[in-house]
């Protein structure tokens, strides 16, 4: 059956069909198929729409074709699809499966079946609660298994870490690549809100120095370990307190600085101002109307920042539909030290 392909050079195959996976662009219903030298993944309609208009989707370069082609069917496995009837809504991290269901005994039939499933599962949770507070995590409701610490591959990236005490979203995995791509060997990075670091650990992997702050002590303690295990401890620099308290230490150091706290971000740039060096590239994460999803940030920042620098928008990019007619967007912002 022809299915649209991704070809790379064989050699290069392990790490695109990663990368694709990270951006859930695989298309696991078929085989990927070695011919010639060259290597054909297939990927979901999704992925070859987004190449085809060459919307700069972060796994799928310019530089990479998309073919329709013959691949075989998979050995057919046991989805939840199939012992329900219908298509549950299921996010993965690591091992553990993420629910959102509002009816209880939905949610019970849902972990039931992914239990009947092949799918490699050893925990299934239901959310409990939106994010809260400053620490930004939520409750859950444990339906199987028994803990809530998983190890997440991202973009080749190995975390450990536990959704009952720190935030994490793997939905957000192929925004940090964009991010995380325009890293340079050498750069000085400031994350002010660095959770378990799956932002400082590939940008250190690609050569940064980089820091990061969190106020939950759980999420720094993963952090540390996250750059252990992923052999960049020594570019990282991982601090517990409250970013305002710390980034005192830094005044004038970051090239590069990492605003990942949508809701309050605001409150943080007159901090953010202070780290940046005489060139430094902000991104500024928001939540916002989607009538005028970047003027506020924009105004906010120029507030801040114009007495001492130029600011210069470089890229506004919406990251994900956050809620009805609200945005989750980031501005890639560079300030420039007037004279
Ligand atoms: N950047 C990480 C990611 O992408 O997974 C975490 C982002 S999460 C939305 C925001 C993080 O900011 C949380 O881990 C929270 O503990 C931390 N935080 C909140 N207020 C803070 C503050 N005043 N100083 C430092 N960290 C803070």
């Amino acid at each position: 059956m022809s299915v649209p392909c991704v070809c790379v050079a064989r050699e290069a195959g392990e790490e695109v069909r990663r990368e694709l996976a990270a951006a859930d662009l695989l298309d696991e219903d078929h085989e990927i198929v070695v011919e010639d030298g060259s290597i054909y993944i297939p990927v979901t309609e999704r992925a070859a729409a987004v190449a085809a208009l060459d919307a700069g989707a972060a796994a799928i370069d310019s530089d990479i074709d998309v073919v329709h082609r013959d691949a075989p069917e998979r050995d057919s496995q046991v989805t939840p699809a199939d012992v329900l009837g219908f298509a549950p809504s299921i996010e993965r991290l690591g091992e553990i499966a993420i629910l959102d269901e509002d009816d209880p005994e939905r949610a019970r039939r849902i972990a039931d079946a992914i239990v009947e499933s092949d799918l490699p599962v050893e925990t299934v949770v239901n959310r409990a609660s939106k994010v809260k507070g400053e620490l930004r995590v939520r409750d859950w409701d444990v339906l199987v298994g028994d803990g809530t610490e998983t190890v997440h591959r991202e973009y080749g990236h190995d975390f450990r870490l536990d959704i009952a005490t720190v935030y994490f979203s793997p939905r957000l995995a192929t925004e940090r690549h964009r991010v995380v791509s325009q890293v340079e060997p050498g750069e000085r990075v400031f994350d002010m809100f660095a959770g378990v670091g799956p932002f400082v650990v590939p940008m250190a992997a690609r050569g940064a120095e980089a820091v990061g702050v969190d106020l939950n002590e759980r999420a720094v303690d993963y952090l540390r370990e996250n750059a252990r295990r992923n052999g960049v401890a020594d570019r990282v620099t991982a601090i517990q307190g409250d970013v305002r308290d710390v980034a005192g230490a830094y005044a004038g150091w970051a090239d590069r600085i990492v605003m990942n706290l949508p809701h309050s971000a605001d409150g943080f740039l007159a901090t953010a101002v202070d780290v940046a060096g005489d060139d430094c590239v902000v991104h500024y994460y928001d939540i916002q109307h989607d009538k005028d999803p970047f003027g506020p940030g924009l105004a906010a920042i120029r507030a801040v920042a114009e007495p001492e620098y130029d600011v210069a928008v470089e890229t506004e990019h919406v990251v994900r539909s956050y809620a009805p007619h609200e945005l989750n967007v980031c501005l890639d912002v560079r300030l420039t030290r007037r004279e």
